[in-house]
């Protein structure tokens, strides 16, 4: 079995075709090495280790070892030296990498084969002591870190005082002496925390940290991250193992990262960050501020230091040709690891660059017109989650601001929230309901959970492609970094900026996008989309078979439906009409009669007050389907509730209150949800389904006359388990129907039809169709019956069944395929063999859905209807299921 492949020195084993086998580092290192790109020689092993090591208990395979040796002998054959020679040492840097990329999420190791012997070797071959005692130091902080866990606190301890005591500001004023001191501290940090000296056997230090990395796959950040990104713990991860190249060899080396173009905007420029004389940490952890990439962006910046592009000229164009050969070769924007030793490029890793919602349209659709990528694959590099974040709100321009901070635009968007200083107490807060900003140091994969619970981040340290920064934009949170100014009080009650002084629980306000942090709750504006946006939508609209209708009500909400593209509205809940004051009355007056009589005095009260929505629906939808469900309320949901709600009924319906209070309490009900709702109340009472029809149908002559437009009304009845439910109903919507059209002397098409909500209608949905022209699942209800499971009530326990792995994804989010799903297909089949017109929709939660809407995509279902906002994400989802 081969557990182990090679690359490097202008030849590979592997390549970008392998990424489940060598993960998404160890394939495009084997990929670059193969492009001819310079990439210093190493090997991976692959993820089938990580899976075999976890089988057997947590050991590895056998053969592994000799692969590695022999591998191992190969690179220090390549680069003339050798692991664990004293005067020649090759050492290594170990770095996990998954299939999915989970930025540092997993554990890396550098300057691995360093020893109280090896560095002397170093030392002399490189004529640098200086340069060979910080690459140890290095080495023992961090493999003490990440594989003998040991707080990394200490360490950092021990470097911070003896700076402070011979009065150095920077790592780089250390000399080879100072650094051995600090070697002699670290070591015995570790001696003391484990009883034993810090290994000085290369192998071992080896395989200790390929544990490491194994180990870390199931680490409780990476658990964490894969369940927030849906990644299957069965993926494992491969582990990468390079020769070392060094960025701490002095003025003529360094280290960056880089984007191919800027990932917050998605401008077509190179992007990154750089330090002279350092290695790779040193930029992500923010500990030394990093210079600019290009001479542009420093002088945008307005930073001092020289950019890469005026202070290494000659390794910057070669690194600008690099870019440009792996954007033209991965046809994508690229994100970039390297390192320049002693004047000479070298890559460590690229890889698709992580963006913001507005970059990753911008940049697919630039790419598009640049030819490098297809229509079709342009609208497939958008994740239609992420347009999320282009349709919230910013902060209103006209708004009074009172600026506390100003940091690095880190992530966009714009959120309010009252002040929090740690992870834990974030997501407490946000599952009481409450929102947060969290505000911090800087962070570090251990605040995952902090982060996503937040409304926004603040760090005080860090630049760009600090650990802050990279996870808010993937997780679509406004982040601000790098805010020097800000300093957070040990207690954690407060922090300090300048003279101020802000406590925790008081509401500030982020905009990531200008980088800054503002007192109080400033108001937002809709946001404004851009030609890009327009653009893919436009592409999208093109190849998708599904139409995308909208859930709405009133007519701001149609009209924001229209303006995302909305092609009709799929459900009007009705009952969502009845809250405003000025009808609630009537509509309790309606519910709570005695006899017909005082039902239809109601009625006659509610029936102009219908007209006019719906005459106004009509209106905006101008010549879109309408599909208008009638009356699905829990009934206790319009109950009143205190004495004065009662006396307003009594006084407007002329009932006595005392006899009030008793209907009402012989209405209350155990189990509303499957209670006296939907179609039942109109078996019971089919005065008000016929009033509900008659405003329908008015309203549409009404309109169709006033306006016109083709007005084609949909009226949808609800919950029905049985045929003889909606017969009975449709056949007084048709005679009033006719009745209407009759009095206004015009002919109008108008639909009748059903919302398929429970499992039984599902499985008798042959005979439903013989009545019903047209299908809306209700996937709420339907999950809320296929499972037994309350919409009201399953969040309390919900998160112990996705913790447990039971549900993998929340049911009422993304629609359960094997369950629910069947029986939409069953549903679909079946309606469809009775009438093979019947037009299918689905109009609950999970109709603006990516996931759900693929899956009805292959149920072949017409159209899906969702929340207007949802509208530009289901329309791009439907694109990409079609695709
Ligand atoms: C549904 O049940 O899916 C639905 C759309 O109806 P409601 O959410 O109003 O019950
Ligand atoms: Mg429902």
């Amino acid at each position: 079995m081969k557990w182990v492949y090679s690359f490097g020195a202008d030849n590979a084993e592997g390549d970008a075709s392998l990424r489940n086998l060598l993960g998404g580092k160890g394939a495009n290192l084997g990929e670059m090495a193969s492009l001819g790109l310079p990439v210093p020689p190493g090997f991976t092993i692959t993820t089938e280790v990580c899976t075999e090591f976890y089988k057997n208990d947590r050991t590895y395979p056998e053969g592994l070892k000799a692969q590695i040796d022999a591998a191992l002998i190969q690179v220090g054959e390549s680069v003339g030296m050798k692991f664990g020679d004293k005067s020649r040492p090759l050492l290594v840097s170990v770095r996990s990498g998954a299939r999915a990329s989970m930025p540092g999420m997993m554990d890396t190791v550098l300057n691995l084969g360093l020893t109280d012997e090896t560095v002397e070797g170093l030392a002399t071959l490189s004529g640098d002591p200086r340069f060979a005692y910080d690459s140890y130091r290095r080495f023992i902080q961090m493999y003490s870190d990440v594989v003998l866990e040991v707080d990394h606190h200490s360490f950092e301890e021990i470097l911070e005082t003896y700076k402070e005591e011979h009065d150095y500001f920077l790592d780089t004023e250390m000399t080879a002496d100072d650094w051995r001191t600090i070697i002699s501290g670290y070591k015995k940090v570790v001696e003391d925390a484990l009883g034993k000296p810090f290994p000085q056997d290369p192998q071992e230090q080896l395989w200790g940290a390929i544990s490491a990395v194994f180990n870390s796959w199931r680490n409780d950040r990476a658990n964490t991250y894969r369940r927030l990104h849906h990644i299957p713990e069965s993926w494992g991860t491969a582990v990468s193992v390079q020769a070392m190249v060094f960025g701490n060899m002095g003025a003529t080396s360094a280290t960056g990262v880089a984007f191919t173009r800027d990932p917050s905007t998605g401008d077509n420029y190179y992007y990154g960050e750089f330090l002279i004389n350092a290695q790779g940490e040193d930029v992500v952890a923010g500990i030394r501020t990093p210079q600019a990439l290009t001479k542009e962006s420093r002088l945008k910046m307005g930073d001092e230091e020289p950019s890469m592009e005026e202070a290494m000229p000659t390794a910057f164009a070669e690194l600008c040709a690099v870019f440009d050969k792996l954007e033209k070769h991965y046809r994508d924007m690229q994100d970039i690891e390297f390192t320049i030793q002693d004047g000479k490029l070298w890559m460590l890793q690229t890889r698709n660059g992580k963006r913001t919602a507005k970059a990753s349209l911008k940049i697919a659709v630039d790419m598009c017109k640049e030819g490098l990528i297809t229509e079709e694959e342009a609208i497939n590099r958008v994740d239609p989650h992420s347009l999320d974040q282009l349709l919230h709100p910013s902060l209103d321009p006209d708004a009074e601001r009172d600026l506390v901070l100003t940091g690095l635009p880190a992530s966009p968007g714009a959120a309010s929230g009252e002040v929090v200083f740690n992870s834990d107490e974030a997501e407490r807060l946000a599952q009481e309901g409450k929102n947060v900003i969290l505000i911090r140091v800087e962070t570090s994969p251990e605040d995952i959970h902090g982060m996503h619970a937040a409304k926004g981040i603040v760090t005080a340290r860090g630049g760009m492609t600090s650990h802050a920064a990279v996870v808010a934009r993937g997780m679509g949170r406004p982040c601000v970094c790098g805010a020097g100014d800000l300093k957070i009080d040990k207690s954690e009650a407060f922090f300090t900026v300048g003279g101020r002084k802000v406590e925790k629980g008081e509401v500030v306000t982020i905009d990531g996008g200008a980088g800054k942090l503002f007192f109080g709750a400033v108001p937002t504006v809709q946001p404004e989309l851009s030609g890009d946006f327009g653009e893919l939508m436009g592409w999208a609209d093109k190849v998708r078979r599904m139409r995308v209708r909208a859930n709405a009500e009133t007519p701001h909400d149609a009209q924001v439906a229209r303006d995302f593209g909305a092609e009709g509205i799929g459900l009007c809940r009705t009952e969502h009409m009845f809250f405003e004051a000025d009808r609630i009355v009537a509509v309790r007056e309606m519910i709570l009669a005695e006899d017909k009589k005082g039902r239809e005095a109601a009625l006659t009260k509610l029936l102009p007050m219908q007209r006019s929505d719906f005459e106004a629906l009509f209106k905006v939808m101008a010549g879109l389907p309408v599909t208008i469900r009638l009356l699905d309320p829990p009934l206790h949901e319009f109950l009143p509730h205190s004495d004065d709600e009662i006396e307003e009924v009594a006084k407007s319906s002329g009932m006595d209150a005392q006899k009030l209070k008793d209907r009402a309490h012989k209405l209350h009900e155990f189990n509303p949800m499957l209670g006296h709702r939907g179609c039942r109340l109109g078996v019971s009472y089919p005065e008000i389904s016929e009033m509900q029809a008659r405003a329908i149908m008015e309203a549409a002559c009404n309109v169709a006359k006033e306006t016109g437009e083709k007005v084609t009304p949909e009226i949808m009845v609800p919950l029905v388990a049985k045929r003889e439910e909606l017969a009975f109903l449709k056949e007084r919507i048709d005679c009033i129907a006719i009745e209407v059209l009759k009095e206004n002397g015009i002919k109008l098409d108008y639909l009748v039809g059903t919302m398929i909500e429970l499992p039984r209608a599902a499985l008798t949905a042959d005979a439903i169709a013989q009545d019903a022209e047209f299908f809306s699942f209700g996937t709420n209800d339907l999950t809320q019956t296929t499972f037994g499971l309350s919409r009201d009530d399953s969040a309390s326990f919900l998160p112990d069944y996705m913790r447990q792995g039971i549900f993998e994804r929340d049911p009422f989010v993304t629609l359960d395929p094997d369950g629910v799903g069947a029986l939409v297909e069953i549903a679909a089949e079946k309606g469809r063999a009775t009438r093979p017109n019947i037009k299918l929709g689905i109009c609950g939660e999970h109709g603006g859905d990516p996931d759900s809407i693929n899956f009805v995509e292959g149920a072949g279902l017409d159209y899906v209807s969702c929340s207007p906002y949802r509208t530009p994400i289901a329309r791009l989802a439907a694109a990409q299921a079609k695709l």
